[in-house]
């Protein structure tokens, strides 16, 4: 029979556990909250993240009789299906599998812990109650193994390798709870300072600092300002609150029609503001132009059959190195209106884009 853990092989096994846990998790939450809604390559990544931590605890074993032993390798791949889901949690199991062996008791042991927890959908509706109820039966089910053995069981020992393991599942699980529920908290409050709460477009105040970031870096490129045309005769006609839908409904169109390195915000009301990258006017006009027609073949579904469409207007103008970013925006803002006087549902350009010759290159 091995000896019992060292103190301080147990003590870095559980600060193993918590740093690859706790970093993992962090590392993943760099552009949103880490969850078991992430992206499915996210919840693999912490699945394999936490093998690592398995890799570490694997050597580290308690072994009571050569078919039974203690690890702590359970933990982190409970915590991977607590935090990250069943992607994350079978992940983390197959790491375990790679390292241990298919068959191994603690495999099994393991096994028949994770499959209630996948069933249960464990990560959907997490409580604090929940956790400790698994850990409890895990721990029932761990001393009945030993109790089961043919052979004399080291039960102080067992018990304090049980309290050791039930300590560090603790202590990373409330941690891990900390974590997310902070990360959660920064992120809905950046969304609510930079995102407008109707249309989930950059607001006024993350358009002008996008503005403002772009002077500061004399980057060219191209501004366009959108008016829906006739909106007041929307909201007249059939209330404010179809008046919302077709602003939600044509801010997902707007987004659809631009490149993904394009800045898209709403500048008020119902207008819009698109940054483009390209600086050169025949691009920026073939951007204005797709978003005009596809905003104006936006169709919003009424009660009784019925549906709602609109044009919009574009006023379009470009940022030069050296020039100040607000005459840009007042000459869409004027082209717009040049537009508007024209009889709307139209692009029309500012003066300043005769002068794209003078920008650095092919936009
Ligand atoms: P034009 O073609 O000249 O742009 O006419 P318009 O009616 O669109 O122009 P105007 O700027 O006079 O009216 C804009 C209207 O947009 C007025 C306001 O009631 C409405 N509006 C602004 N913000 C919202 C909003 O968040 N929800 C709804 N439903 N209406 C809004
Ligand atoms: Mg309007
Ligand atoms: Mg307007």
């Amino acid at each position: 029979m091995q000896q019992f853990l060292s103190y301080p092989a147990l003590y870095a096994d559980i600060c193993v556990t918590y740093a690859t846990l706790s970093l993992s998790y962090f590392a993943l939450s760099s552009q949103s909250a880490f969850s078991w809604q992430s992206e499915a390559w996210k919840r693999v990544a912490f699945g394999l993240l936490s093998g690592l931590a398995l890799y570490y605890l694997a050597p580290d074993r308690f072994e009571v009789s050569p078919h039974l032993f203690f690890s702590f390798e359970m933990i982190p791949i409970i915590l991977a299906t607590f935090f990250g889901g069943w992607l994350s949690g079978i992940t983390s199991f197959l790491v375990n599998m790679a390292l241990a062996g298919p068959l191994s008791l603690d495999n099994l042991l393991i096994a028949s812990v994770l499959v209630p927890l996948l069933l249960l959908r464990v990560w959907q509706h997490k409580t604090h109650r929940l956790f400790y109820r698994a850990i409890i039966l895990i721990a029932l089910y761990r001393m009945a193994l030993a109790y089961s053995q043919p052979l004399q069981v080291p039960w102080y020992d067992v018990l304090l390798y049980q309290c050791a393991v039930t300590g560090c599942l603790a202590i990373c699980y409330h941690a891990l709870n900390f974590a997310e529920r902070h990360i959660y908290a920064y992120f809905s409050l950046r969304d609510r300072a930079t995102l407008d709460s109707l249309t989930r477009l950059n607001n006024r105040t993350s358009i002008d600092y996008k503005l403002a970031s772009l002077q500061a870096h004399q980057k060219p490129g191209g501004v366009l300002l959108i008016d829906i045309d006739n909106f007041k005769r929307v909201n007249d006609t059939y209330g404010h609150l179809v008046g919302d839908q077709l602003l939600a409904q044509l801010s997902e169109v707007l987004m659809q029609s631009v490149d993904s390195a394009d800045f898209v915000g709403r500048y008020g009301g119902e207008e819009f503001m698109v940054i483009t990258e390209r600086h050169n006017t025949a691009p920026i006009v073939e951007t204005a132009e797709r978003i005009r027609q596809a905003m104006s073949a936006s169709v919003l579904p009424l009660a009784e059959g019925a549906s709602l469409s609109v044009t919009v207007s574009v006023g379009a103008a470009i940022y030069l190195p050296g020039m100040m970013m607000s005459k840009a925006v007042e000459m869409a803002d004027d082209a717009l209106y040049q537009a508007k006087r024209n009889g709307k549902n139209q692009v029309m350009c500012s003066r300043i884009m005769q002068l794209d010759q003078l920008g650095d290159g092919p936009g």
